[in-house]
């Protein structure tokens, strides 16, 4: 496994020490003084910018699926960030069209990659309809996989498909989000999310659930539906933050956009979260996961790739990595753990 060739284990940790580290993106959050209404608002720059990059060698996404998955990197960085929850939040989108699956994941530490496996031709207005839900099949799902999962434990994810109410294909993220999030945590929300090449954006209005409500024992769920859609603050809050266009978020600061929206609420900011504890573009990949993943394949299967071609090659969807393993690496591959002396193991 040591042998995975020198080149992909620098592309593996092309983000450390990396400048553009700096500017990978900025995460903002802010509550409403008194009213049970909070706020986030993300851009992602350099974290964007990599991940598209590194795409590129591949061939790289039609421009609609660079939104889709621009957008997704937004809000998943906005729901990791509204979770107290230590592991990755992933957010994954399920096609039945040209975008058989997009994905992006977000760490606790708000480290993010982010890929799409497109497997058809993408029309240049395609949306989420077009893109994913041609035949009503497609699926969002939140997954939650904590950090420290014990064995056989299964991580959380909630499903939603990708209509709506009156079962109407929805054709913005930002919706089928808001819904995911009235139906799985019971929690009014507005996401308005944009992405361009430079930019990936998105601003996030929540009602905080009141005192007690949230707590198992005393809750009454009738109550609190009826909660739902009527508090008059996060209604007031939810209609200004609709305003904001897209363009404006790509284009405008933090600062501005708040000012513009919200300058009659008395808005309490928190320290803006930017460069080592900001969002930016990580992989998690590593030789070590590669060799798990190809172990899993079983010996038959991987040996009679290496009989074919010599050695396996494993390249990484996320980061573009390449991993190879040839006859020896596949051989201590396979070897039970038990065998190996102290000190054999080579993946760092
Ligand atoms: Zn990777």
């Amino acid at each position: 496994m040591g042998s995975a060739n020198p080149s992909a284990n620098a592309n593996g940790n092309a983000n450390e020490g990396d400048e553009s580290l700096a500017d990978g993106g900025e995460l903002h959050k802010f509550i409403f003084e008194g009213l049970p209404v909070r706020g986030m608002l993300v851009r992602l720059t350099g974290a964007w910018t990599q991940m598209l990059q590194r795409r590129e060698a591949a061939g790289g996404y039609p421009e609609p699926v660079r939104r889709l998955l621009g957008e997704m990197s937004a809000a998943a960085v906005l729901m990791q960030s509204n979770i107290k929850f230590n592991g990755a939040l992933i957010l994954q989108m399920q096609g039945d069209g040209p975008v058989k699956l997009a994905v992006a994941e977000v760490q606790p530490d708000l480290s993010l990659r982010a890929t799409a496996k497109v497997v058809g031709e993408v029309a240049d207005d395609a949306r989420i309809e077009a893109l994913l839900n041609v035949h009503g099949q497609g699926r969002c799902a939140i997954t939650l996989d904590p950090t420290d999962r014990q064995p056989g434990q299964q991580p959380y994810q909630g499903v939603v498909p990708l209509n709506g109410e009156d079962n109407e294909p929805l054709q913005d993220l930002g919706r089928v989000l808001e819904h995911y999030m009235l139906q799985s945590e019971q929690l009014d929300t507005t996401l308005v999310l944009a992405a361009n090449d430079q930019v990936a954006a998105g601003l996030l209005i929540q009602r905080l659930p009141m005192q007690g409500e949230s707590n198992l024992a005393g809750r009454s769920l009738a109550s609190e539906e009826d909660e739902i859609g009527r508090n008059e603050a996060y209604l007031r809050i939810a209609m200004l933050a609709a305003t904001l266009k897209r363009e404006e978020l790509l284009t405008l600061g933090a600062d501005t956009i708040l000012h513009r929206l919200f300058w009659e609420e008395d808005l309490r900011r928190f320290p803006a979260q930017t460069g080592i504890t900001g969002p930016r573009f990580a992989c998690t990949c590593s030789p070590g996961r590669v060799g798990r993943m190809l172990v899993g394949l079983g010996r038959e299967e991987v040996d009679g790739i290496v009989a074919e071609r010599g050695e396996v090659e494993v390249g990484c969807d996320f980061c573009g990595a390449q991993y190879r393993f040839d006859a020896v690496d596949v051989g201590k591959l396979f070897v039970p753990p038990a065998d190996q002396g102290p000190g054999s193991g080579t993946v760092q």
